[in-house]
């Protein structure tokens, strides 16, 4: 079995290109041409593999899915255009009017505003609650609900799930985990191996090497009998143990729309070969920073769970390999006091991302959670006093001068 960073850059290493190119090419053209009207009927009709229009797939994004497909260990993979557009064909494959979702009540910002503003209104059940509370999980699920969903560290809070636990919880009643693997990659966190079902990632994230392009990947990981998800289990009959996929691939992702540009697959492959570089550099970087903020006068909490203070430290240890992320927050005095350390900043950069290769800094209240109530945020942790910073790979000691600097007049 190779390395992570081996299989990034290698792949499978599948037929040599005709011109010996050492990079995939970015087979930008929309259609593909067949031999023979019989191999055009046979590839319609699923019984031969090929590529026809690229809404549908495409040689370049093929060659990403396979890579993610090797480092992830999972059973196949399609890549969409964003990590929201990850999120809705999966529960839009798994769900239907009237059915129901459990799902943490810490949620990326879009994602709960997907369930609560977009999928609601089609007939949708949503139950928020919080994932580290076992019971909480097991009184929400009812014979209506067809997944649990949660993200393997929360955004902005950082809460670490028991992923495993949660996942035989699910299962014990017959339901999929799908976990939002985008703070984490399968770098630090293996979801196979914790009885995850599906994992959704924002490629946009760390995999397209430093916020070079937009894109989304779903993962199955082959853990899951589909036969005991009434949509899917359709194709289970026609199609055996890669149902879910074949679903997406043949229905729910073909008609939405929302494919990978073959440009930007080409990005995130080279992305996807210096990740495990960068995020090893990149979470170390975030522990140094947190240790430092932490005894910092000017902050009263830090939130990071590779801070051995963390409630989530051990499980977080437990579970991912090689680090905790470079995801972290920590709170001052109040807005005005975020807002004044933010526009002190001259390395750190005031801008929305994460696993940028820049440090960013933003106010989550007033930007991301805006449109949200006080009640609302309240309910999310998301506080007035809040900062979130995302780390990058700079020389730490930069990143830490630069911040000093900016808390100077607090
Ligand atoms: C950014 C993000 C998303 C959405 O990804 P896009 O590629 O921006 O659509 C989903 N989940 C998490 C945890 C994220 O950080």
């Amino acid at each position: 079995m190779k390395g992570f960073t081996t299989k990034a850059i290698h792949g499978s290493l599948q037929k040599k290109d005709p011109h010996g190119s050492l990079r995939v090419p970015v087979y930008d053209s929309v259609a593909f041409e067949f031999e023979q009207a019989a191999d055009m009927q046979q590839a319609f009709e699923g019984r031969r593999l090929a590529h026809s229009y690229t809404r549908i797939s495409n040689p370049t994004v093929a060659e990403f899915e396979d890579r993610v497909r090797l480092l992830a260990e999972a059973a196949g993979v399609i890549a969409v255009s964003s990590g929201m557009a990850a999120i809705a064909n999966v529960v839009l494959a798994l769900a239907e009017a009237g059915s129901h979702v459990v799902t943490s009540k810490f949620l990326f910002g879009n994602t709960y505003s997907l369930f609560e503003q977009t999928l609601k209104p089609w007939g949708l059940a949503v139950s928020y609650v919080d994932m580290t509370q076992l019971a909480e999980l097991k009184a929400a699920l009812n014979e209506k609900t067809r997944a649990v969903f949660l993200e393997t560290i929360t955004n902005p809070q950082l809460q670490v799930a028991d992923i495993r636990a949660v996942a035989q919880v699910a299962r014990a009643h017959g339901v999929p985990v799908i976990v939002d693997g985008t703070m984490t990659t399968p770098w630090l966190f293996k979801s196979k191996d914790f009885g995850v079902a599906v994992e959704v990632i924002s490629s946009t994230k760390c995999m397209s090497g430093g916020a070079t392009s937009v894109g989304g990947l779903i993962l199955d990981n082959g853990t899951f009998d589909w036969k005991q998800n009434p949509k899917v289990r359709p194709w289970v009959e026609k199609c055996g143990p890669r149902a879910l996929l074949v679903f997406l691939r043949r229905e729910i992702y073909r008609n939405l729309g929302a494919c990978l540009a073959p440009h930007n697959a080409y990005l995130q492959i080279a992305g996807l070969e210096t990740m495990a570089l960068r995020m090893q550099k990149s979470c170390e970087n975030a522990r140094q920073i947190a240790r430092w903020l932490s005894q910092s006068p000017k902050v009263s909490r830090v939130h990071y769970p590779g801070l051995e203070s963390s409630p989530y430290y051990a499980i977080a240890r437990s579970q991912f390999s090689g680090g905790f992320g470079s995801l972290l927050n920590f709170h001052l005095t109040s807005r005005k006091a975020c807002f004044a350390l933010m526009d002190q900043c001259q390395i750190v950069r005031r801008a929305t991302n994460i696993h940028d290769n820049k440090t960013l800094i933003l106010h989550p209240a007033s930007t991301i959670f805006c449109e949200y109530s006080l009640a609302e945020k309240s309910h999310m942790e998301v506080t007035d006093d809040l900062l979130r910073l995302s780390v990058g790979i700079e020389d730490v000691e930069d990143i830490i001068e630069d911040l000093a600097q900016a808390m100077e007049n607090l």
